[in-house]
């Protein structure tokens, strides 16, 4: 059955990906597809990337992923996430920075889902989170449905016409923000850009985990939340050296 796990942005944040896997399990999922950034702010890099080898069909590179491998793009971040990265990078072995080298930037599920893990358009910003941005970002989609992260919060944009061509202004487009278990039912005649939140660090005042499942028979997108041992990560990301404000903005969710 064509029902698809959809996570990203784990941040090496392991307590909270096992207790997504674990609940994802009960779900009754065929397959499950990572939007990038497996690394990145958390204390257990290592072990997030051996578990998106394991379980995940398709992964897509994530900004941090790429920063992890790339000098030039770790330039490019400031403070507390420019640390992490750094610090990931030390401590991940040649296996694991291969395995993050080897990403690839986008990936497509037949014709009618794209994954990335930011915006699929250059734009004002690479941060798909109102209908301005989304209404750029459908332009690089040529999909029915694109699953994308780096915002950490979940999110739906529905454009209004299957076509790609269409050129779109922010208001025909309509924003869902999808509750915990609550389905959004995605039309045949329309296009989507979905995001299934962050599993390792949520930004929208939620502390718990959230990722999604699509159906693509029952076209469906539905997100759920997980909570998870919070304090356990904070005191992970505290004994490794990493910056305080990395542990104390999980248990916020922001
Ligand atoms: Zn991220």
């Amino acid at each position: 059955m064509p029902r698809y796990a959809i996570i990203s942005d784990i941040h090496g944040n392991l307590p909270a990906f096992q207790a997504v896997l674990k609940r994802m399990a009960e779900l009754d999922v065929s397959e499950v597809i990572c939007l990038g950034d497996i690394v990145g702010y958390g204390p257990h890099p290592d072990a997030c990337i051996d578990l998106v080898v394991k379980y995940c069909s398709i992964s897509v590179q994530g900004n941090h992923d790429e920063a992890v491998v790339d000098p030039v793009c770790a330039e490019r971040f400031n403070g507390a996430a420019k640390e992490a990265v750094y610090w990931t990078r030390d401590v991940l072995g040649p296996l694991h920075l291969n395995a993050l080298l080897s990403l690839k930037p986008t990936a497509m599920i037949g014709n009618t889902v794209m994954c990335i893990h930011a915006c699929p358009f250059p734009g004002p910003t690479d941060y798909v989170h109102d209908k301005q941005v989304a209404a750029w970002a459908f332009r690089g989609v040529d999909r029915p449905i694109c699953l994308l992260g780096h915002t950490h919060t979940p999110m739906v944009f529905e454009a209004p016409t299957p076509n790609p061509d269409d050129i779109l202004t922010a208001p025909e487009l309509i924003a869902y923000l999808p509750q915990d278990g609550v389905e959004v039912k995605l039309e045949p005649d329309r296009r989507y850009i979905c995001n299934p939140g962050a599993v390792g660090q949520p930004r929208d005042c939620d502390p718990r985990a959230a990722f999604a499942v699509l159906d693509t028979e029952a076209m469906t997108f539905t997100v759920h939340r997980q909570e998870y041992d919070i304090a356990g990560v904070q005191a992970a990301t505290q004994e490794a050296g990493l910056p305080t404000v990395l542990a104390d903005r999980l248990a916020i969710g922001a």
